[in-house]
C-alpha cells in the first residue's frame, strides 16, 4: 500500500494498482496524483512516493500535488501520454524528465528535453539539476515546488510579476514556509 500525504496532513492508503489515478482529499479538496512510469507489484510501493511536486501557480490545477515513485524516468510535458502532463501553451510536448537518483529519502534529478522555453530552478535556467527540498521549478506556464510527502507547506506570499528573463513565463516571488504537521 502507498500512503497519500495530502498537504492538509490527512493520510490515506491506496493500493499500487491505483498509481496514476487522481485522489481528491475529502478534507481540503486538493488533488494528489501518485506519479510513476511503471507498473508496481502489490506491496512494492510502500517505502516510496516520499517526494512531491506541488503546483504553486499555473493556468489551472493550483495546489495539485504529484507524489513521485518508481525507478523509471518520469516524462513531463504537454502531451496527454506524458506520465506527468502539464497542458499549457508554453509547455513542450516532451519538456522534461525526472530521473531517479536515490531512495530513502528519494532524490530526483530534473533534465531538460531540449524544450522550447527551458526549465528554470530557483530562477536560474538549468539543463539538469538534482532537486533539493524547496526548489521552485518553472516549466512553461507552471510553477512547481519540490518537497517531501511528510512536509506540509504553507504558501505565505504569492505576488505575481512578469520577469523579462523568463519571457512568456511569469516570475514569482514566493515565500514558502515549511510547517511541520
Ligand atoms: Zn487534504
Amino acid at each position: 500500500m502507498i500512503t497519500i500525504s495530502c498537504r492538509c496532513a490527512a493520510p490515506r492508503s491506496v493500493a499500487e494498482t491505483h498509481v496514476g489515478q487522481a485522489f481528491v482529499c475529502k478534507t481540503c479538496g486538493i488533488t494528489t496524483r501518485l506519479t510513476c512510469a511503471e507498473h508496481l507489484r502489490p506491496g512494492s510501493g510502500g517505502d516510496d512516493f516520499d517526494a512531491t511536486l506541488t503546483i504553486l501557480f499555473g493556468p489551472d490545477r493550483i495546489g495539485e500535488r504529484f507524489q513521485l515513485g518508481g525507478i523509471t524516468d518520469i516524462q513531463i510535458g504537454k502531451s496527454a501520454d506524458r506520465t506527468l502532463c502539464l497542458n499549457a501553451p508554453a509547455v513542450s510536448r516532451a519538456h522534461a524528465r525526472l530521473v531517479r537518483v536515490d531512495f530513502g529519502p528519494s532524490r530526483w534529478r530534473i533534465v531538460d528535453q531540449r524544450s522550447t522555453n527551458g526549465i528554470f530552478v530557483n530562477e536560474r535556467r538549468i539543463d539538469e539539476h538534482t532537486l533539493q527540498e524547496g526548489d521552485v521549478i518553472y516549466i512553461g506556464n507552471y510553477v512547481l515546488q519540490f518537497g517531501r510527502a511528510h512536509s506540509h507547506g504553507v504558501l505565505q506570499n504569492h505576488q505575481p510579476q512578469v520577469g523579462p528573463e523568463f519571457g512568456a513565463v511569469p516570475a514569482f516571488e514566493v515565500a514558502f514556509k515549511i510547517a511541520s504537521a
